[in-house]
């Protein structure tokens, strides 16, 4: 077990007796889009749009309108589109305002059980680079110092001339993106890593740090599907498994960046004959029954032989029918984690980061029996449950929509690489 001291300005005891209400630290304010945030965030959803359209759609004046497109043009975050709207000769014409893709990327980083993802991601969420590699040590001092190295590389060779605003930083488990800590996870056995410093030091870029499920829904939000905004709980099944809950647009984390630990969450499965016990000790966990690792165990136990689960997930894809019924039973599995879920929090709708969900649709479609005939509340699964808009491009996509969530929050903020407006 590594671990690693905290920074000095955010000094953690080990604690060895009950949590005390004192030792809770104050929670970071909730975060929301501040105007100019609100009108960047129109033109994401509809630009090319006309200001007097974003002034409709954000209820804002015309007049407080122009004064943050004025703003956002000037940090070169938005552009006059080429194209004009309006009829032609009928007064001054309408020249839209559109995201501007070509001025600046963000970098993103995504550390998983086993491997390790960069991305590069314009200002709209598409990936412009990808780069995987496994880990070859999983000590996070030299880990975080190996992601940074790779960086300058993915960006010579991707970036096309554009700036590298920031670097975002997702992973599994509790993290803290206020302190820029992660703050544990158990399967890199990583407690109380200054990631946020760590990288800042090693890239020179700003660096924001969130959990993958949160940055997940937040991409969602920003750039899936709309109807996560009102509310939304997402689900990761990955090597890790972990969950996100936001409401009108604010991510809750807890005061211990704990909201979403789903790991153990009990499923009563009593059919995990020849399960391994999950690492806490019990049995039929959900981690323990859908992880990547119990996947590709189970297929061993099978007779199934496949070296990772990239590959078992190859061979269900390719038709292969017992890699098929192993995803079909991890859906209904993860239907009954998704169906406490939505009866816990009764989200808008529920997303569900899995990719036999994702890619074949029996899976789906098990997943979304299993949520019709156990949830108590939910009685459209085939509207309230739904896969990511991310499918094929999770890992690449949760690093940069960290550091794009606080931009697209705040863009008027401390941008180093942005040009300051008044
Ligand atoms: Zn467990």
């Amino acid at each position: 077990m590594k671990s690693l001291s905290a920074p000095a300005r955010r000094p953690r005891e080990p604690r060895t007796g009950p949590l005390r209400r004192a030792d809770i630290p104050a929670p970071a304010p909730v975060r929301r889009p501040t105007g100019t945030g609100s009108v960047f965030g129109a033109i994401l959803d509809h630009g090319p749009v006309a200001r007097s359209t974003v002034a409709r759609l954000t209820g804002l004046s015309p007049a407080s309108v122009s004064g943050h497109v004025g703003r956002l043009l000037a940090r070169g975050l938005v552009r006059q589109s080429a194209e004009t709207s309006g009829p032609k000769g009928l007064g001054r014409p309408h020249i839209p305002v559109e995201i501007d893709t070509g001025t600046y990327l963000v970098a993103g980083a995504h550390i998983a059980v086993a491997h390790s993802t960069l991305s590069l991601m314009d200002l709209r969420g598409r990936i412009v680079a990808e780069d995987r590699q496994p880990h070859r040590t999983t000590d996070p001092h030299r880990l975080l110092a190996g992601l940074a190295a790779r960086l300058p590389r993915l960006v010579a060779e991707h970036a096309g001339g554009r700036t590298v605003l920031a670097l975002g930083l997702a992973t599994g488990h509790r993290v803290d993106p206020a302190s820029g800590v992660i703050v544990a996870h158990p399967q890199l056995g990583w407690h109380d890593v200054p990631a946020r410093d760590l990288l800042a030091a090693a890239t020179g870029l700003p660096v924001h740090v969130d959990s993958h499920s949160r940055a997940l829904a937040r991409a969602e939000q920003l750039f899936g599907q709309e109807s996560t905004r009102t509310s939304t709980v997402l689900l990761f099944v990955g090597a890790v498994v972990d969950a996100a809950f936001a409401t009108e647009g604010a991510m809750h984390r807890g005061p211990r960046s704990g909201a979403g630990s789903v790991a153990h969450l009990p499923l009563g499965a009593g059919g995990s004959g020849g399960a391994e016990p999950c690492s806490c000790g019990r049995t039929g966990c959900l981690q323990s029954e859908v992880s990547e690792r119990a996947m590709v165990r189970r297929a061993a136990a099978q007779g199934l032989v496949t070296g990772s689960f990239p590959q078992l997930l190859a061979r269900a894809l390719a038709g292969d029918a017992r890699a098929v019924a192993l995803f079909r039973r991890r859906a209904r599995l993860v239907g009954r984690a998704a169906a406490l879920l939505l009866d816990m929090f009764d989200p808008e709708v529920l997303v569900v980061v899995e990719p036999g969900a994702g890619r074949m649709p029996e899976c789906l479609a098990d997943l979304r029996a299993e949520v019709a005939e156990r949830s108590w509340v939910c009685d459209d699964p085939e509207r309230a449950v739904v896969p990511s808009s991310f499918t094929g491009s999770v890992l690449a996509t949760a690093g940069g929509a960290v550091a794009l969530g606080s931009l697209y929050t705040d863009p008027l903020g401390p941008w180093p690489a942005l040009p300051a407006v008044s």
